[in-house]
């Protein structure tokens, strides 16, 4: 079935079926529609990957210049799920997670800080002041939300299967256990709030690990997933230049898709919307030479001669949406 759709989509598309038998050759494979599990697929993006191309780890790190570089973006008929298939093998992806280093991160922590001290106060706004005030981020990388969170006050934990990562949190002093939310195996009920800040895309399975947070959540617990929306008017006009395009995106969700996936795993959704996020001048500039050479280049020259580079920006282009569920 899957091969049927893929070869009527190459007629209007620059990929062939040899690029696709090529790629299951070096290691990808065929997934399931996660959210309904029908395995009835069009093509929605083209793949940019040369066939047979070697990927290293250096794809997964998270502020990476592989913007555009992605393998074939399909959408489930059943259910309109965005997802990428075929993919790396999960134990594939999973041992790229666990070795990412990525020094870049670290020096955009100021404005991940700037970032989370909002997304903080939202989620306060929402939860009240509960007597239990346990939290667990889930790929909480270098433990930024997990700081923020801290000194506001709550028991706060992260979850991440980057080894070096967690080494640079803990030497931090902040509180980390290492592995997945799945590996883990954390007590159930245990959390009054999860939160996965754009992380959900990245995962192989993610109704599975959605599954799993609704188990470690208290009763009524609040549940808070970021992430990018594909069918938002910005992601629409962009089309195939919209830059989350990447590899290491495995879903593509929308509110709809998203809210649907939540309901599966035993959440109700209480609110869908956007939030601005904070980049430092210097870092959004770098940004955009990744994507448009010819204008980022000229502006990282401006910003740096106006001494602008560390200036932090609010930056809202109502692609990325934050949903907050409760556990039922
Ligand atoms: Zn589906």
């Amino acid at each position: 079935m899957i091969e049927e759709q893929v070869t009527l989509s190459v007629h209007t598309t620059k990929v062939d079926v040899a690029d696709h038998s090529s790629l299951v050759d070096t290691g990808f494979e065929y997934v399931r529609c996660n959210l309904c599990g029908a395995d009835n697929v069009r093509l929605r993006v083209s793949s940019t990957l040369k066939s047979g191309e070697p990927n290293d780890w250096q794809v997964y790190a998270c502020t990476c210049g592989g913007y555009g570089t992605h393998g074939p973006i399909m959408q489930c008929q059943q259910c309109g799920l965005v997802y990428a298939t075929p993919r790396r093998r999960e134990q594939d992806v999973l041992e790229l997670y666990e070795t990412v280093e990525d020094a870049l991160y670290i020096e955009e922590r100021e404005g991940r800080i700037l970032t989370f001290n909002t997304h903080l106060r939202k989620l306060e706004s929402f939860t009240g002041a509960p007597n239990h005030r346990a939290l667990l981020d889930v790929g909480a990388y270098l433990g930024v939300f997990v700081d923020v969170a801290t000194r506001h006050g709550w028991d706060a934990w992260g979850v991440e299967p980057s080894k070096w990562a967690v080494t640079q949190a803990r030497a931090q002093g902040l509180q980390m256990h290492l592995g997945t939310l799945e590996q883990t195996k954390l007590p159930a009920n245990s959390f009054s709030v999860v939160t996965m800040w754009d992380v959900i895309e990245h995962l192989p399975n993610p109704l599975r690990t959605l599954h799993e947070a609704a188990r470690v959540l208290e009763p009524q617990g609040w549940l808070v997933v970021h992430t990018m929306d594909i069918e938002s008017v910005f992601a629409r006009l962009m089309g195939k230049r919209w830059p989350w395009l990447m590899e290491m995106h495995l879903y593509y969700f929308s509110r709809r898709t998203l809210t649907a996936m939540l309901e599966k795993a035993g959440f109700e959704v209480a609110w869908v919307g956007t939030q601005g996020r904070y980049l430092r001048a210097g870092y959004l500039a770098s940004r955009v030479t990744a994507l448009i050479p010819t204008i980022g280049r000229p502006l990282e020259h401006l910003i740096t001669a106006l001494k602008l580079r560390k200036v932090p920006v609010r930056v809202n282009l109502g692609d990325l949406f934050t949903v907050y569920a409760r556990k039922r």
